[in-house]
């Protein structure tokens, strides 16, 4: 079986989570990172907090992520970001679910992703395997249909019934929720006709007619996928 066939998707931070917690100052619930970090240093001993803002009223509020430990504990060069309010030390702080835990409060991920295919949109029909490598950026938690049908372009029944009938074999049920790299094979029609009756494999083509009409779908042309080579073209 030729199974050289792989596609590589990944998981594209879009935004950064939204920290849903209680305002002092109103009712409101959501906050983003303001990008700030504060760091105060008290002899050796170091504090340092994320600032956030309440996206209702503006409140700044913060949120400790190390309180009187030895400046020795840290590295330099993380101090040296929190004390630049470095982007990438603002974004592993807002997103890092152990802050979230340790200081009780949830993540919201809606809006903070999307997905980007690289490779041509894969048609249904070829009758070769394709394995699919997922990449998350970010840890946002999944949906894993949401992912297969923006991957394929197909409806969420069609995503369903193409994992009953195991032409797309996943480590995980469809309707989990995956915040890690995966992967998963797509098979071309006629893998499970072949498997069931050894005597159809000769037959011409696919015999199962919804997968038919699946695999012979026109593929309308997506933004997201042709966004990405634009970028590429305008970095050469
Ligand atoms: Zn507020």
């Amino acid at each position: 079986m030729n199974t050289d066939r792989k596609a590589l998707w990944a998981v594209r931070q879009s935004a950064l989570p939204t920290v849903v917690r209680s305002c002092p100052d109103c009712p409101g619930m959501r906050h983003r990172a303001s990008g700030k970090i504060r760091a105060n240093a008290n002899g050796k001993l170091l504090d340092v907090w994320l600032l956030l803002s309440c996206a209702t009223c503006d409140r700044t509020s913060k949120v400790p992520v190390h309180e009187r430990v030895h400046v020795s504990t840290l590295e330099p060069a993380r101090l040296v970001a929190y004390e630049n309010n470095d982007p990438s030390a603002v974004r592993e702080l807002v997103m890092s679910a152990s802050l979230a835990a340790k200081n009780r409060y949830r993540l919201d991920w809606t809006g903070t992703w999307e997905l980007e295919t690289r490779t041509p949109l894969y048609a249904l029909d070829d009758p070769n395997p394709l394995s699919v490598q997922v990449r998350f950026e970010l840890p946002a938690p999944v949906r894993v249909e949401r992912l297969l049908q923006l991957g394929l372009a197909l409806s969420r029944a069609e995503v369903r019934r193409l994992v009953a009938d195991e032409r797309i074999r996943l480590p995980f049920a469809p309707d989990a929720k995956a915040h890690q790299d995966f992967e998963l094979t797509v098979h071309g029609p006629g893998f499970v006709d072949a498997a069931k009756h050894a005597k159809s494999l000769d037959a011409p083509g696919p015999e199962h007619p919804g997968l038919t009409r699946i695999g012979l779908r026109p593929h309308p042309a997506r933004s997201s996928h042709t966004g990405p080579r634009r970028t590429r073209r305008s970095l050469m």
